[in-house]
């Protein structure tokens, strides 16, 4: 099974070329040429561990990856780096099922796909007999920085570097960030914010020069973004394996109709759950969940995608999107694999900053549907959750939980981080002061009589070894100083 162009106008690639290549040539992402065939056994499926049911959707999806590589990359990915051992959990209020996927290392669903990836891209540069040393270049303003040097710290044959804005990261973020040991790991922190970063490394990327000095020492660029299929496809595997559980317990009968509702910042989490759809998981409506930067709320709700309004800042700081990428993946699907039609929808948002559904299109997505959280109302959820049921939800789960609404049908709600990663939104939600540091970390623990994960229990006891700011403007030269060339 190979990869093809959402724009139709690049060749046709096996699975571990695309997760090589990240972006397809022509600027569209890689879709499967066909949906590959699983077959989706609830009974058996419900006596399935998650790694069991990992191994099976990498296998569907990675068909030029051997067997043998498939259970290296499922061990490695799913240890005993997690907290649990099912690596993800359930937790039931009613027919509302949040599926917990924040046990990994940094407290957020991102570890789902990116303890893998790392994995996926040196296996996959193996099969391709590339032997460059693969360097992961990333601008952070949360989320993915601190899971993607997570997933790639001393990851042989890799190199991670990471740049994070000096203001808008959370203290735990920071801490994350400074105190990360891996060998391979380059960490530096930059004066402005996350727009100064990204924009200074995004043009590093295609900078020709910096790309041919790198090749000469056997290096290559790579992303870890989630436009990649190495991340998109990890993803999968917890829908199927948490509507396996609800069969396991009784809640649904296999083939029983579920919703699905996703706090969505680049579209990747909510299409993977479409992706498992097209798979044969039953699922009857999508709910597509935002914050104030709610661009995907009207969309769905008029057929218009319209980025041009101001970018807000929020307490759902990993959800602060106006372009999401992973939709064009979803147009690909609706318009009946009409690349043509992508193209000029693409175009279309480059050019006039928005585009407008075909009535067939727009028809398709009717399974689809959108609501927005503003950041009074994510506070407000919070703490009527947390009294009511004594569960403690992050701002970005929050997020999915304004938007839930009870109906015939159990609901999965994806439950993207812990309440620890974002403990200043939350105590205050709870009518708690924010102290910072460890210390809110032990307030909540108190104030909700939880539990301090592991993960960030001795976050602030490691040692800070990363120190380094600079200006934007030095960044090329910082790259260079860090991989020596
Ligand atoms: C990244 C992130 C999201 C948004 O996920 P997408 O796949 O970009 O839609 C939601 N919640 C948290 C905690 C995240 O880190």
């Amino acid at each position: 099974m190979n990869y093809v162009s959402t724009r139709g106008q690049a060749p046709a690639v096996t699975s571990s070329q695309a997760i090589i290549n990240g972006i397809a040539p022509d600027g569209g992402l890689y879709v499967p040429e066909k949906w590959p065939k699983l077959k989706l056994d609830w009974k058996n499926l419900s006596q399935q561990s998650y790694q069991e049911i990992a191994t099976q959707v990498f296998d569907a999806f990675f068909d030029d990856f051997t067997v043998q590589e498939i259970d290296h990359i499922i061990s490695k990915s799913y240890g005993n780096q997690w907290d649990a051992e099912s690596i993800v959990t359930l937790h039931n209020e009613n027919k509302l099922h949040y599926i917990e996927l924040f046990h990994g290392p940094t407290l957020a669903f991102k570890d789902v796909a990116l303890q893998a990836l790392p994995h996926l891209l040196t296996t996959a540069a193996k099969k391709q007999s590339l032997n460059d040393k693969i360097v992961i270049l990333t601008a952070t303003s949360g989320d993915t920085g601190t899971a993607a040097m997570s997933g790639f710290a001393n990851v042989e044959n890799t190199e991670i570097v990471v740049f994070y804005p000096e203001v808008g990261v959370s203290d735990i973020q920071r801490q994350q960030m400074q105190t990360e040991e891996g060998h391979n790991a380059h960490v530096t922190a930059i004066t402005g914010n996350f727009d100064d970063a990204q924009k200074a490394v995004k043009s590093i990327l295609s900078d020709e020069k910096l790309i041919q000095e790198l090749s000469e020492k056997g290096m290559r660029f790579s992303s870890a973004n989630s436009i990649n299929i190495g991340r998109l496809v990890p993803q999968i595997v917890y829908y199927i394996y948490a509507y396996a559980q609800l069969v396991k317990n009784d809640v649904v009968v296999p083939g029983e109709e579920i919703n699905i509702d996703v706090p969505t910042g680049n579209f990747g989490n909510v299409l993977a759950s479409y992706y498992a759809s097209q798979l044969g998981l039953p699922v009857h409506q999508f709910t597509v969940a935002s914050d104030e930067n709610n661009v995907l709320t009207d969309f769905f709700n008029t057929g218009i995608y319209d980025r041009q309004r101001d970018f807000k800042v929020t307490n759902s700081p990993a959800m602060d999107i106006l372009v999401s990428s992973n939709l064009e993946r979803l147009l690909y699907f609706a318009s009946g694999r009409n690349d043509e039609e992508v193209r000029q929808y693409m175009k279309s948002l480059a050019e006039n900053g928005q585009y407008t559904l075909t009535d067939k299109t727009r028809n398709y997505l009717q399974k689809f549907t959108a609501k927005f959280a503003t950041q009074s109302q994510v506070v407000d959820t919070i703490k009527d959750v947390f009294e009511n049921s004594g569960y403690l939800i992050d701002p970005h789960t929050a997020v999915g939980r304004f938007a839930y609404e009870e109906e015939t049908q159990q609901t999965l709600l994806a439950a993207t981080a812990s309440a620890y990663k974002f403990p200043q939104t939350v105590l205050a939600a709870l009518q708690e002061k924010n102290e910072g540091g460890v210390v809110d970390l032990q307030k909540l623990a108190e104030r909700t009589n939880t539990v301090i994960p592991a993960q960030v229990a001795t976050l602030f006891d490691k040692t800070i070894v990363h120190t380094k700011i600079i200006e934007p403007a030095m960044i090329m030269q910082s790259i260079k100083d860090e991989l020596s060339i």
